[in-house]
This record gives C-alpha cells, structure tokens and sequence, in this order.
C-alpha cells in the first residue's frame, strides 16, 4: 500500500543517540531523553487507575516544582501551550469594566492579546522593545493610573527573542497594588526557578513539551484555587473550561476528553528524570553551560547576540544575521540539519536573526559540535563579514 511518503521511520541519520533525527535546537518540541521516548511503548486506559495516579503525581509534582503551596491546583489540559493559555484568560481575564493588562515585549505577549481580541475581554497593553526586557516602572504607572486593571499578563522568558523579563520585580508591583498576576512560564518553567507562593504568582501556565523535556500533548496552569472556583461558568469554551476540567480531575481522577495517554506516561518519566539531574537547580547549570558555550563560541566566530549578557536566559539564544550577502538562512540551515541539528529562524520585528536553543536533551559536546557545523556552513557559504545589518 503506498500512502504517498516513503517511510513512517526517518530515514535521516543523524547523530548518535538522537534516534537517527537532528538535535532540535528550538524553543521546542525538544529533543527527550531516550528513557522519556521509550516510556511511549505502551498503550494505556485512561479510566485505568495505574494511569489516574500517574496523573494525580504529576499535577502534585508541578505544584511542587512551583512552589505553589497548599492554596493552588493544577490543572492540565490537552493540546499545546497556547490551548492553556486560552484556557486560563478564559476563565481568569475578567469582562464588564474590568481589563486586563498584557506585557508584550515579543510573540508569545502578542498571541495573548490576540486571544483577549478574540474572546472579546477588554485589555490594554505595554509594548517594548523585543531586545529589552518590560520595565517595571511602567507596569507600576500603568497600574497606578487604570484602577480597571484586574489582571496582568507577563510572558516569563520571551522565546521570541530569549530574553527573561523580571518576573520576581513586575510580581511585587503588581501585588503590592492588589492585582492578580499571570506569568507565560511556558518556556522557563523547568529551567529557571520559580516560587509562585513566595513571590504571589497567582496563575501559571507551561507546556509538556519544553524545560521539563517531555514530548507535545498536553499543557498545564498552576493556580490559586480561589480563583478557579470562583472562575467556574466564565469559560467562552466547552473544550477549554480549565474550571470543568479541574472538576472533573477532582471528582474522576481523569480528563474529560480523551488524554493523550502516551504523552503522560512520558512526562511521568521525565520528571522523575528532572528529579535525577538533581532538579531544576541541576537543569539549570546544565542549560547555562549549554548557554556559555555556545554564546562564547558564537561571538569567537564573529556572531553578534541580540541581547545583553543580563538579559539573555539560558533557554534560546538569537544571533543577528550577517550582512554578508551570501548569508542565506534557507542554505544555513539545510546545511546544519545535514549535519544533525535543527535551528529555528529569528522572529524579531525589525532586524533579521536566527536563533539556537539551548534547552532540551543536550550539552557542552553538542554545543561545541554545532559551533563546528556553524564555521563549516559559513566556509561552505563563502560567508566572510559577519557584522550585522544596521
Ligand atoms: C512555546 C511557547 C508558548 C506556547 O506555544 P505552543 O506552540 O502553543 O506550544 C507560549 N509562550 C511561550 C513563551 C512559549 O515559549
């Protein structure tokens, strides 16, 4: 039977121990640990209750993760982080007078104001720059002179650019004037430590399938419960109600909708292999190394980062594209994919970038291979100026 493509198997080879596929260098998917794919080699009952505890220990291991106390709940939803987003200013953006307040400094703040467009809340937003994190000061003005402000949306790491807005300063400014906080941690969670009761965050959302290093299928929000409770019927969605959803979770111990079982089982086993790397504190100077090297071998070959060593996280890096008119982007990466790894194009506003994440299942000896590929492209291309556009 042909079914118009040659093989369900990659026929790409790639590099040892990445299952014949390139190392995903991007804000995700991302490449898993082989233990975490192998954990997929099984067909689970959702209404099994092996599988309902499996799913209660994760949402008690997020909880914990967060430091989310013993107010919060987390809930998890299919799909992916965006559905959990929806799903979360759904239940938590308020309507009739009261607005909410979306910090975007980059793609993912720009997606959540899309969304409060579409489900008709009332919002207003900051607009920075995609190379600056959001200042707090302004929040703070912003807040100060719209009492209306109910609710303010901040995106934690940018993956757009890579930059960490000021998660711990923007919570004491929204807090200490009594408004309810609501951090994108989607791709920092895992990574970069969070302490939602210390730092009164009082909803956040993340995906299965970035720092924690699972596969795609499903997201989460960790939340107060008072605000979930009292969020119940608000939902503009039958499918997104992370109310009902949480209900259900409660009473049955299972989803409402089909789970995407296999996705879970793998979570399950990546949390216990975040627990082995010694937490997110042991994640993180992985990451970090990851970060260092590439950075510094990056500008060793003439690269110029987007971003200031302060603002720069440890999850994605961008580097702004050569002037150099035999820079192409397309042979770039057809190249760096022809020697086992897979970059992400820039995303930024005004400038041309590329970017290379630096999260995911690998290390220093894959960041020194990719630097290896990059000065082999670039001889490859006949690229000699590396110095940016203006
Ligand atoms: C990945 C990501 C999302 C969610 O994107 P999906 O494609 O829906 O998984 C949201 N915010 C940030 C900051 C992200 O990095």
């Amino acid at each position: 039977m042909t079914l118009g493509f040659s093989s369900v198997r990659p026929t790409y080879k790639g590099p040892e121990g990445q299952e014949d596929m390139p190392y995903l260098l991007t804000p995700g998917p991302l490449t898993t640990m082989r233990s975490v794919k192998l954990a997929m080699l099984a067909d689970w009952g959702s209404r099994d209750p092996e599988f309902r505890d499996i799913v209660r220990a994760i949402r008690n291991e997020l909880k914990r993760l967060a430091h989310a106390g013993p107010e919060a709940e987390c809930v998890l939803m299919q799909g992916s982080g965006t559905f959990a987003i929806e799903a979360a200013l759904g239940c938590f953006a308020p309507g009739r007078g009261r607005k909410t307040l979306v910090l975007v400094n980059g793609n993912y703040g720009e997606r959540a104001a899309q969304i409060l467009e579409h489900i008709k809340r009332p919002y207003t937003r900051i607009d920075g720059s995609d190379s600056t994190p959001t200042p707090v000061d302004e929040v703070a003005a912003a807040l100060d002179g719209d009492p209306d402000i109910q609710l303010v949306f901040l995106v934690h790491c940018e993956t757009t650019s890579g930059i960490v807005n000021p998660l711990i300063d923007i919570a004491r400014a929204v807090k200490s004037r009594g408004r309810v906080l609501m951090v994108d941690a989607m791709s920092s969670f895992g990574a970069l430590p969070i302490d939602m009761a210390g730092d009164k965050i009082d909803v956040l959302v993340s995906s299965s399938n970035k720092c924690i290093e699972g596969v795609p299928g499903f997201a989460y929000a960790i939340c107060r419960r008072d605000l979930l409770v009292a969020s119940a019927g608000r939902c503009h969605s039958v499918a997104l109600d992370l109310h009902a959803q949480w209900t259900a979770l409660e009473q049955t111990g299972q989803f409402r909708f089909t789970p995407p079982t296999h996705t879970l089982v793998a979570f399950a086993q990546a949390l216990r292999e975040l627990a082995d790397e010694g937490g997110i504190e042991g994640r993180l100077k992985r990451y970090r190394a990851n970060q260092a090297t590439l950075v510094q071998g990056m500008k060793r070959i003439g690269f110029v980062p987007l971003l200031e060593e302060p603002h720069a996280g440890p999850i994605i890096q961008t580097f702004l594209s050569p002037h150099d008119p035999r820079f192409e982007f397309e042979i770039f990466y057809r190249y760096l994919r022809s020697r086992g790894f897979a970059i992400y194009p820039g995303k930024l506003t005004r400038r041309p970038s590329f970017r290379i994440g630096t999260i995911g299942q690998v290390d220093e000896k894959v960041m020194r291979d990719v630097l290896q590929a990059v000065r082999d492209a670039l001889k490859h291309m006949g690229v000699k100026d590396l110095r940016p556009a203006e």
